[in-house]
């Protein structure tokens, strides 16, 4: 499953999350074009409350209103930043031929440690090998759901740690955010899942939650797709070395610690001075004195 997809899923057409949104009697009619008018001008940093008023946006004035056509209660979510993962610094390739023999670094326990960040980065799919790459960071994510937005798709005040090098993903802590959920709940369910983030959506819609009762606006938030990882177990491990050696191009990108370029793990660079027979020592900027670097590393597995 592609980052597309599971944004078309997020966001589904208009027609159909305002035919079933939970307030819905009415099925706006506004051009898939009007889902763009979610300025990204907008700041999204700030918490609902104090940024509701000011990132309001008008409901999409694509047609005349009628009527009994007074209240736009339509549900809108579109893309506003994509996931962006940083690419992997390096590349290097883990050969399972080679795998416990002298002079070579494959080992089983480095296979295993590899195989258990593996499993943290593949999602369970209908894909051909059972699982796929995950598109964007899986992390733990506890919510407690605040209003129903239909299809399964939920606004809930949730948190989760960190994930990515760099923490790419910052932590949320009593944070609003959209969840793609994999099965039907209700306002004030509280869980936890394993969430796949797939970057920040503007949602345009009335709020049906104290203090914002019948407020119409747009957030822009993270979201989360609920999803299942491999499991790290001795049979999924069995299985992953098979697919390798069945020729399926696998990889898994970690953070490893490797020695400073700049420096040669030394912490300093020297500089010469003139008239002494003392180098000056410069603290190494590059791995703040340490030596070492953590960088970005994808692993390729080969048979
Ligand atoms: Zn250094």
């Amino acid at each position: 499953m592609n980052t597309r997809l599971l944004l078309a899923l997020l966001a589904s057409a208009l027609s159909v999350s305002a035919q079933t949104t939970a307030f819905g009697t009415k099925v706006t009619e506004a051009a898939p074009a009007a889902t763009t008018a979610a300025s990204p001008a907008a700041p999204t940093a700030g918490t609902p409350a104090a940024s509701a008023p000011a990132a309001t946006t008008p409901a999409p004035a694509a047609k005349p209103k009628s009527a009994d056509d007074d209240v736009d209660n339509s549900v809108v979510i579109t893309p506003f930043r994509a996931l962006t993962p940083p690419d992997a610094k390096t590349t290097r390739t883990f050969q399972l031929s080679k795998m416990n023999k002298l002079g070579f670094t494959e080992t089983t326990k480095e296979l295993q440690r590899l195989y258990s960040a593996f499993a943290t980065q593949r999602i369970v799919d209908g894909s051909p090998n059972g699982s796929s790459k995950a598109t964007g960071y899986l992390t733990s994510v506890n919510y407690s759901l605040i209003q129903d937005l239909g299809d399964n798709r939920f606004l809930a005040k949730a948190a989760w740690p960190a994930a990515g090098p760099n923490e790419v993903l910052a932590a949320g802590v009593d944070t609003m955010a959209i969840l793609l959920l994999d099965k039907p709940a209700k306002v004030g369910d509280t869980g936890k899942l394993s969430g796949m983030h797939v970057g920040t959506v503007a949602l345009l819609f009335t709020a049906n939650y104290p203090p914002l009762v019948g407020k119409r606006f747009t957030l822009r938030r993270e979201a989360f797709v609920e999803c299942a990882t491999l499991e790290d177990n001795p049979a999924g491990f069995q299985k992953f070395i098979e697919e390798i050696n069945a020729g399926a191009d696998l990889s898994v990108t970690t953070n490893e610690q490797v020695t400073c370029k700049r420096c040669g793990g030394l912490g300093f660079t020297r500089e010469a001075q003139k008239g002494q027979l003392v180098d000056k020592r410069i603290p190494c900027a590059d791995c703040a004195s340490s030596g070492k670097a953590i960088i970005s590393v994808e692993t390729k597995f080969v048979p």
